[in-house]
């Protein structure tokens, strides 16, 4: 009997259930592995072009492994994913059809189908990529119900033993250690490179054809990112031994010379399937028990893998398809077109945009209290938002994005994924960063010529949605601080904030 096992570019794990099953149920049948590499999936966006090569050069590298390991592949590229797979079928008739759940709602949807629209016998086994799929803290969630990460996070440590003590509690007497974690990068630190993989045959190749076809945006030149297994292992490695120890301190800050800081850059990989959560986790959990990081940093690195990405994750499946269509605050304006060619005098969003575009990847910070908060603060439509984001990052899926920038950045599904939404003036970004030292806008200034578009769109915000901030508790705060704005200053805060935006062409007043 013969089996085929369709293997999705972004599940390109070492150990991939389908396959470990295929060897199972075969018994000495034929089982033939495929890939499918489909334009019109990766024309849906106009995407980074550095995304391009990484996803299609792992797929290539992923399908040369599983050659050494012994695997007949059958690699197609095709222009729809359905030609593909039709063709594959038609040509080796296989009597059985193995694939794990695809990380997304469309995928798996699709998958369900499979075997009522192609007629072959299919088995879709659960998805292994995510810790959550072996142990949800939350199996059955109740629709009404506000979930909130850091208790999910906590179920999280307990099960996966990850930090805690013999008594069940955690390493080193406390979760969180968000208050040793917020810091400003100091003057004239000496951050460590990350270690670079220089593009060998294969991503050269696909360098040259996507910067050919003339699809996509930035550019693929400069790549230098990890393409299989062992170089995913190596920039894992290479983070914990110089980068972890500062992560915890720094992860907040941001900077103009350096995009990356202490970050670990490693969700690229981790979302494409050659690095896994519990590696990661296990890794760092390995480097405190060592002495070789203290546990702030090691607890905030544990935090990001299994805690936000894990509930990020199940976030997503809980809330789709609806999640989709969220617009909790009834945006409407469209995106500026500066998000396309980083033309701002904002010197903060300048930078972090021309990074998205340049290299795909900006940290977490930059991606909330920068980008996001804007978009939230100017009301730009959530979708339109969302799209941008997973046009121009190398780790951006539906399934991280929808709930990480609709969810937590913008607050679109009304608090379901995050308890409030950040939104900040220029005092945060200037107290994290370096943006606001030479920005030709005044980050001291409300209103009035040269006043921070930050300041005005957040007391804007403020005055346009106090009634629904007032009411929530974590908001109250912020709100409360209008009482110092006497009338006259919030009629020129509206005024101003109508004109910007206007200027801004960022589509019609809602
Ligand atoms: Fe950004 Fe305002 Fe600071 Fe300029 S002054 S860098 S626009 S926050």
């Amino acid at each position: 009997m013969s089996t085929t096992v369709w293997i999705l570019g972004d599940q390109l794990l070492d150990s991939h259930p389908a396959l470990l099953k295929a060897e199972e149920v075969a018994q000495g049948g034929e089982i033939r592995v495929l890939l499918v590499e489909s334009k019109q999936r990766l024309r849906r966006l106009p995407y980074q072009r550095k995304k391009l090569v990484l996803l299609f050069s792992a797929m290539r590298h992923y399908a040369a492994r599983l050659r050494d390991r012994g695997y007949t592949v059958d690699y197609r590229m095709v222009d729809r994913f359905s030609q593909g797979m039709e063709a594959h079928l038609r040509e080796h008739q296989p009597q059985r059809l193995l694939c794990m759940e695809a990380s997304e709602y469309r995928g798996r949807r699709y998958q369900r189908t499979l075997e009522s629209r192609l007629g072959v016998p299919t088995s879709v086994l659960s998805n292994t990529q995510f810790l959550v799929g072996s142990y949800d803290p939350y199996p059955d969630p109740d629709p009404d119900k506000r979930y909130v990460m850091e208790h999910f996070y906590r179920a999280m440590r307990r099960h996966f033993n990850l930090l805690m003590d013999e008594a069940g509690e955690p390493l080193g007497g406390r979760w969180n250690y968000d208050d040793m974690n917020r810091k400003p990068l100091p003057k004239g630190l000496e951050i460590p490179r990350p270690i670079q993989f220089p593009p060998d045959e294969i991503t050269r190749q696909l360098i040259d054809e996507v910067e050919s076809s003339g699809w996509g945006v930035g550019n693929a030149a400069g790549f230098q990112l990890a393409v299989t297994h062992e170089q995913a292992r190596q920039a894992l490695e290479d983070f914990i031994a110089h980068r972890l120890v500062d992560f915890g301190p720094y992860e907040d800050a941001m900077s103009r010379s350096d995009s990356l800081l202490y970050h670990s850059g490693l969700s690229p990989y981790l979302n494409l399937g050659l690095l896994e959560p519990a590696e990661l986790a296990t890794a760092a959990a390995s480097a405190y028990l060592s002495g070789a990081a203290p546990i702030n940093s090691v607890e905030g690195f544990i935090r990001q893998v299994i805690g936000w990405r894990e509930y990020i994750y199940w976030q997503y499946w809980r809330q789709m398809p609806a999640m989709q269509d969220v617009n909790f605050w009834d945006a409407r304006r469209s995106l500026p077109e500066f998000f396309w060619d980083a033309r701002t005098p904002m010197n903060c969003m300048q930078a972090v945009i021309q990074r998205a575009l340049d290299d795909g990847y900006t940290h977490h910070i930059e991606r909330l209290m920068v980008l996001s908060n804007f978009c939230l603060l100017a009301g730009i439509e959530p979708q339109q938002v969302n799209d941008w984001f997973l046009s121009c990052y190398v780790d951006a899926y539906e399934w991280v994005m929808l709930p990480n920038v609709l969810g937590m950045g913008l607050y679109a599904d009304g608090g379901q994924t995050g308890t409030k939404p950040y939104i900040a003036s220029a005092n945060y970004i200037n107290k994290m960063s370096d943006y606001c030292q030479d920005c030709e806008y005044d980050r001291r200034k409300r209103t009035g010529p040269g006043a921070c578009p930050f300041n005005l769109l957040y007391w804007n915000f403020l005055i346009e949605h106090e009634s629904v901030l007032r009411a929530s508790p974590r908001m109250g705060p912020n709100v409360l601080s209008l009482r110092h704005i006497d009338d006259e200053e919030r009629t020129r805060i509206v005024r101003q904030a109508r004109d910007y935006l206007q200027e801004l062409g960022s589509g019609p007043d809602p």
